[in-house]
C-alpha cells in the first residue's frame, strides 16, 4: 500500500495522484515510442482517455482531468452562476475562489481593503455564500492574488491546474502545468466533464550559467519575451530546463513562468527541483516534497526529449532589461536603455515606480527591494518618485512586517498598499497626473498596455525588476542605471548602490498572519446570497430545451461584416461590473460588430417597426414577440478572449444559430456549450447572396448528426424565388446532446438526475 499524501493543508481528504501519472505515461509510451518532455508527462499523464486519444503536438485536442480549479473574483461570477444553473450539489474537483481583482488603491492597505468590502459588498456576499454551499474554498479581500496564494498553498510539481485568469501559468514555478482558461472551460471541470485543450507545442528554454549582481530572474521572461515577442508563444508550452535552473529560487521561477503569460503561451513550466522542495518545505508542505521526490523519475524530462525549438539563455552574462512601454516585448537592456529614452523621447521624470503584484511580490523580492532602500536610508536620501508596494499575499506581508523589510520601505517613501491586484488592474485611484499628460511609471508587474494601471493612454508604463523599480525611484529620473551611475547623499557626496540581496526564504520561517480563509461548509448553507434587485447579479435561469423541430421563420439580427471579435460582440471596460448579470451585461451584445447594411456600429434596422435602434434592443425586441433569429458574420469569428459572455448573450436574446465563412475555436466551443448552433457556409457565396431581411429556415435539425451539414432555406425578402445552401458545422455525438438538452450544463443536470 502507498502512502496517500493531501493535496493541501486546507483538503485533508483530497490526494495527490502521481501514480495515475505513472500508469497514463506507461500507456502513453507504448504508444508515441519516443522520449517525452517534462509538460507532456504532465499533460499526457491527466488524459481522460490515454488508451484511445490522439497524440500530435499542435494538432490533436487532449481530453484531459485536471486536479483543480482557481478562479478570480471577476471571473468567478458567472462561472458560479452557470455553475449553480446545472443543479449539482457540489463541485466534482477541489476548487477555490480569491478576492483580489475588485480592491482600488488609493491611501493604502487598511483603508483601501475597508472601502472595497463596502463597494463590492454583494459580489463577496455572493461568491461566499455559494462557495460555502458548493464546496469551494473562499479566500476573503485582504487574503492576497489568487496566483500567490496557489503557490504557497495548492500547487504541486506534476499537478494540472486550470485558472480563470491569464497569469495562472505562475504555479510553473512550483512545476505545475497551470493553465489560464475562460469560464465556461472552468464551469466544465468543476461540473466533471473532461477538459479540451489543443496539444500544445513545446519550446524549450536551456539556462546554463548562474545568475548575480543585478540580474533576477524577472531579466530572463523579459529576455524570453523580447526574443518570442507577444505571439511567439501562442499554442505552446514554454519549458525551462538546464544547469542554470538551480540557481533560481523557486519563487522567482514562478515570476519567469508569470510574465510567459505575455507572450501568448498555453503556459510556461520548470522541472521539478530541489529548490522546489525546500520551498514547499518551507511553506509547511513536506509530505508532498517527499512524495514527489519519491516519484521524481515519473515527474522529470526523459532525456533527449524533443522540443519543437530551444532557445539559450545564459544567466552569467544575461543583463537588467526593462521593456516597454506600451507593450511587453520591446525589451532593452539597461545598458543601452539611457540612449533609448532620449532616441525615443520617452518622458524622463520617473513619476512612479510600483513593485510586488502577482509576478514580483515573493519574500526574495522584497527583501532585495528593501536592502536598496537600506543602503538609501543609510545615505539619509528618500525616494523621488512615488512608491507603492503591493503584497501578493497576506502571509508574504505579515513575513515582511514581522521581519522589517516593510518598514525600511515605509521609512524610505514607500506606501504599502492592499494584498490585491490594485493597480495592476487599473484599479488605481491615481491623482498626481491628468489624464492625457504624458508621464512614466515603471513597474514590476507584467502588463503595460496602453491605459492598463491608470486609464491615461498617455501614460509610459514600463516592466522591470523589483531592484530596478526600487533603485530607479531614488533617482527619479529614468536615465538611471544603478549599476554604472551615482546619486548624491544627504551630504552631497556621490554614492553607487550596492546589487541588492535577500534570502529566498524566510530564516524565521512564514508567518501566516491574519486568517483570510474561509472554508466550505456546505452542510450549513441552504442558499447563495443573490439580492433580486441586484444591478450587478442575476440568478441564471437553464435555457429552453430544444423543441425537437426545424427552425423555421428566422430574422436576420445582423449581417456583421469584417473583423468580429469578442471584444465586437461583448465589449469589456465599463461593462465589467455586469459580468455577473446576464440581462445588464447583454446591452452590450455586437455594439461594435460592423452592420454591413449601412457601415455602422450598433445601428441596425428594426424589421418589425421599421426604426432603427442598437443591436440589443432589436435582439430584445424581437425575442419579446417570440421571434427567433441569426447572426451573420465573415472570417475567424469571435477570435480574442475565451470570454463566454460572447456565446451566453445571443442566447439569452433569442439567438437560434450564428452563421459565418468560419469560427475562432473557442467561440465556436462557446456557442454550442450554450445550445446555439454555431454554422459555417459550405458555399463562400452564399453570405454576400443573403440579405440582412431576408427570413431564413435551418433545415436538418429532426436528423442532426456529425458531419452531415444542414441546410440554410433563404426566403428574400424582395419576394423572389427562395434559395437554399448547405451550412457546414463540427458538433459531435457528445455536444449534439447540449443542443438538445439546450446546453452542455442542462445536458449534465439530466445526466445527474439518471
Ligand atoms: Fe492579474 Fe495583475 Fe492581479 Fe496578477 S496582480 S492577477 S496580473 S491583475
Amino acid at each position: 500500500g502507498s502512502r496517500q499524501v493531501s493535496m493541501s493543508n486546507f483538503e485533508k481528504n483530497k490526494f495527490i495522484n502521481y501514480q495515475r501519472i505513472q500508469d497514463n505515461l506507461e500507456v502513453v509510451k507504448k504508444r508515441l515510442q519516443r522520449p517525452l518532455t517534462y509538460s507532456e508527462k504532465i499533460l499526457y499523464g491527466h488524459l481522460d482517455d490515454p488508451v484511445n486519444q490522439d497524440i500530435e503536438r499542435g494538432v490533436s485536442y487532449l481530453k484531459l482531468r485536471p486536479d483543480r480549479v482557481a478562479c478570480q473574483d471577476a471571473t468567478a461570477q458567472m462561472a458560479i452562476l452557470q455553475f449553480m444553473s446545472a443543479g449539482m450539489p457540489e463541485v466534482a474537483v477541489p476548487t477555490t475562489v480569491h478576492c483580489d481583482h475588485l480592491i482600488e488603491a488609493f491611501s493604502g492597505g487598511p483603508e483601501d481593503l475597508k472601502r472595497a468590502n463596502v463597494t463590492n459588498k454583494e459580489v463577496y456576499n455572493f461568491l461566499s455564500s455559494a462557495c460555502a454551499k458548493y464546496n469551494i474554498g473562499f479566500w476573503r479581500p485582504g487574503s492576497g492574488i489568487i496566483h500567490q496564494i496557489l503557490l504557497e498553498n495548492y500547487a504541486f510539481p506534476g499537478g494540472l491546474l486550470i485558472g480563470t485568469d491569464s497569469h495562472t501559468p505562475n504555479a510553473g514555478g512550483l512545476g505545475m502545468a497551470s493553465i489560464g482558461v475562460g469560464g465556461a472551460d472552468a464551469v466544465d471541470v468543476m461540473a466533471d466533464l473532461p477538459w479540451e485543450l489543443k496539444c500544445p507545442k513545446v519550446i524549450g528554454v536551456k539556462l546554463t550559467g548562474k545568475m548575480s549582481g543585478w540580474t533576477a530572474p524577472k531579466d530572463v521572461i523579459l529576455k524570453v519575451a523580447g526574443i518570442l515577442t507577444v505571439k511567439g508563444g501562442t499554442g505552446a508550452i514554454v519549458e525551462y530546463f538546464g544547469p542554470g535552473v538551480e540557481s533560481l529560487s523557486c519563487t522567482g521561477m514562478g515570476t519567469i513562468c508569470n510574465m510567459g503569460a505575455e507572450i501568448g503561451a498555453t503556459t510556461s513550466i520548470f522541472p521539478f527541483n530541489s529548490r522546489m522542495s525546500q520551498y514547499l518545505r518551507a511553506t509547511n508542505r513536506s509530505d508532498i516534497a517527499s512524495y514527489a521526490e519519491q516519484f521524481a523519475p515519473v515527474i522529470a524530462a526523459d532525456e533527449n526529449a524533443p522540443y519543437d525549438e530551444v532557445i539559450e539563455i545564459n544567466l552569467s552574462t544575461l543583463e537588467p532589461h526593462v521593456n516597454g512601454p506600451f507593450t511587453p516585448d520591446l525589451a532593452t537592456p539597461i545598458s543601452k536603455f539611457k540612449d533609448a529614452v532620449k532616441e525615443q523621447k520617452w518622458p524622463e521624470e520617473l513619476k512612479v515606480g510600483l513593485i510586488g503584484s502577482c509576478t514580483n511580490s515573493s519574500y526574495e523580492d522584497m527583501s532585495r527591494a528593501a536592502s536598496i532602500c537600506q543602503q538609501a536610508l543609510d545615505k539619509g536620501i528618500k525616494t523621488k518618485s512615488l512608491f507603492t508596494i503591493t503584497p501578493g499575499s497576506e502571509q508574504v506581508r505579515a513575513t515582511l512586517e514581522r521581519d522589517g523589510q516593510l518598514e525600511t520601505m515605509r521609512k524610505a517613501g514607500g506606501v504599502v498598499l492592499a494584498n490585491a491586484c490594485g493597480p495592476c488592474i487599473g484599479q488605481w485611484k491615481r491623482t498626481d497626473v491628468q489624464k492625457g499628460e504624458k508621464n512614466s511609471i515603471i513597474t514590476s508587474y507584467n502588463r503595460n498596455f496602453t491605459g492598463r494601471n491608470d486609464a491615461n493612454p498617455a501614460t509610459h508604463a514600463f516592466v522591470t525588476s523589483p531592484d530596478l523599480v526600487t533603485a530607479m525611484v531614488f533617482a527619479g529620473n529614468m536615465n538611471f542605471n544603478p549599476l554604472t551611475d551615482t546619486l548624491k547623499d544627504a551630504n552631497g557626496n556621490e554614492f553607487k548602490f550596492e546589487a541588492p540581496s535577500g534570502a529566498g526564504l524566510p530564516s524565521k520561517g512564514y508567518d501566516a498572519g491574519s486568517n483570510t480563509y474561509v472554508a466550505p461548509q456546505p452542510e450549513n448553507v441552504t442558499s447563495v446570497d443573490i439580492d433580486p434587485k441586484s444591478q450587478r447579479l442575476q440568478v441564471l435561469a437553464p435555457f429552453n430545451r430544444w423543441d425537437g423541430k426545424d427552425a423555421k421563420g428566422l430574422k436576420i439580427l445582423i449581417k456583421s461584416k469584417g473583423k468580429c471579435t469578442t471584444d465586437h460582440i461583448s465589449a469589456a471596460g465599463p461593462w465589467l461590473k455586469y459580468r455577473g448579470h446576464l440581462q445588464n451585461i447583454s446591452n452590450n451584445y455586437m455594439i461594435g460588430a460592423v452592420n454591413s447594411e449601412n457601415g455602422e456600429a450598433n445601428k441596425l434596422k428594426n424589421q418589425l417597426t421599421g426604426e432603427y435602434d442598437t443591436v440589443p434592443n432589436v435582439a430584445i425586441s424581437y425575442r419579446d414577440q417570440g421571434i427567433r433569429w441569426v447572426s451573420i458574420g465573415e472570417q475567424n469569428f469571435g477570435e480574442g478572449s475565451s470570454r463566454e459572455h460572447a456565446a451566453l448573450e445571443p442566447r439569452y436574446l433569442g439567438g437560434a444559430a450564428i452563421i459565418t465563412k468560419s469560427f475562432a475555436r473557442i467561440h465556436e466551443t462557446n456557442l454550442k456549450k450554450q445550445g446555439l448552433l454555431p454554422l459555417t457556409f459550405a458555399d463562400g457565396a452564399a453570405y454576400d447572396k443573403i440579405t440582412p431581411f431576408d427570413t431564413v429556415d435551418i433545415v436538418g435539425l429532426t436528423s442532426f448528426q456529425p458531419g452531415k451539414p444542414l441546410t440554410l432555406v433563404v426566403h428574400p425578402a424582395d419576394g423572389s424565388a427562395e434559395w437554399s445552401t448547405p451550412l457546414n458545422h463540427t458538433f459531435n455525438q457528445d455536444q449534439i446532446a447540449w443542443f438538445k438538452a439546450g446546453s452542455a450544463l442542462n445536458h449534465m443536470a439530466d445526466m445527474h438526475a439518471k
